[in-house]
């Protein structure tokens, strides 16, 4: 359902206002002003973050940054509910993609005044072309595997006590789709809006879980934060985006059930899958961080790289 022309926003109306709506959420069925879109959209936020117990105002918040519309709108949304959250930005060295999504993040916590860390992956093991190039392993693999290893090293030395992600309700249904298709049951028993904190791994966050792609862009839209408009080139061909325009088409006719699909996993099946025994994670005898073999992930692809580099 689309908005309709001359409809007004009933927030408004309640208050007895007659503001022009500028956008209309099916699923809700609400039909909001410029304001009351960006209140309704904070508000949610700080639903989410209070009602699964993310983080409070004493915590200290890194948010993964990317450049991109969640990671900005989050950073914005929390700084202006009053969190005490710096941004965290991981050059991966992917050509004009990390040139770009890079300023436009600098660009971004000049005008909101927050601190912004940058890690160049180059300079820890090399670029994400390289890394893909030595160890043959499709780059997002790889680079998933780095950004959280880094992000979670990064913020436990600075002494944050959680890690904020932009995943976004699009993402999380995307990724619980196809681990339902392969009942994936490791993880299935992870996919939850909070990590808590274990072993070496700082508590992870994911306050837009429940928040859409489109009500995210015009979250950026409405409060002018630029952001890079483009995907990241190795993001072409994979299957959360296929399975994205598949579940979109079902949200289409039948608003809510992206929402619905989400949140009864999390009400019914979650609990189920949490109740066994969890694998004993151990250190990586290489470099000492927190991992579920003797040496962790990031070290045997560091080997490979080096390797690589020496033939
Ligand atoms: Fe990394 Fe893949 Fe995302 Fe590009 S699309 S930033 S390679 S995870
Ligand atoms: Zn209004
Ligand atoms: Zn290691």
């Amino acid at each position: 359902m689309k908005l309709k022309k001359n409809a007004r926003c009933q927030i408004c109306k309640q208050k007895g206002g007659n503001k022009k709506a500028i956008i209309f959420l099916p699923h809700h069925r609400l039909a909001l002003c410029k304001d009351h879109y960006i209140s309704w959209f904070e508000k949610r936020v700080e639903k989410t973050i209070k009602e699964f117990k993310m983080f409070s105002k004493d915590d200290r918040i890194l948010v993964a940054v990317s450049g991109g519309k969640d990671s900005l709108s989050l950073w914005n949304a929390l700084a202006k509910l009053g969190y005490n959250a710096d941004g965290f930005y991981i050059n991966l060295g992917i050509d004009q993609y990390s040139q770009d999504s890079k300023l436009l993040a600098e660009q971004f916590a000049k005008k909101i005044n927050r601190p912004l860390h940058i890690l160049d992956l180059s300079k820890e093991v090399a670029s994400i072309p390289e890394i893909t190039k030595a160890t043959n392993r499709p780059a997002c693999s790889a680079c998933g595997t780095f950004k959280r290893y880094y992000m979670n090293k990064f913020a436990r030395d600075a002494g944050y006590s959680v890690i904020a992600t932009g995943h976004n309700l699009d993402d999380e249904v995307a990724v619980l789709f196809g681990n339902t298709l392969k009942w994936d049951i490791d993880y299935l028993k992870r996919q939850y809006p909070v990590l808590k904190e274990e072993n070496g791994f700082l508590k992870k966050v994911k306050p837009l879980c429940r928040i859409t792609e489109k009500e995210s862009a015009m979250y950026a839209f409405l409060n002018n934060i630029e952001y890079i408009e483009y995907e990241c080139p190795y993001s072409e061909g994979a299957s959360s985006i296929e399975y994205k325009e598949l579940l979109s088409k079902l949200e289409e006719k039948h608003p809510g059930t992206k929402l619905q699909f989400y949140t009864n996993f999390l009400k019914k099946m979650y609990p189920l899958l949490h109740k066994e025994e969890k694998k004993d994670l151990t250190k990586c005898k290489i470099c000492g961080e927190p991992s579920f073999q003797e040496v962790c992930s990031v070290c045997k692809l560091k080997q490979q790289v080096s390797k690589a580099k020496t033939v």
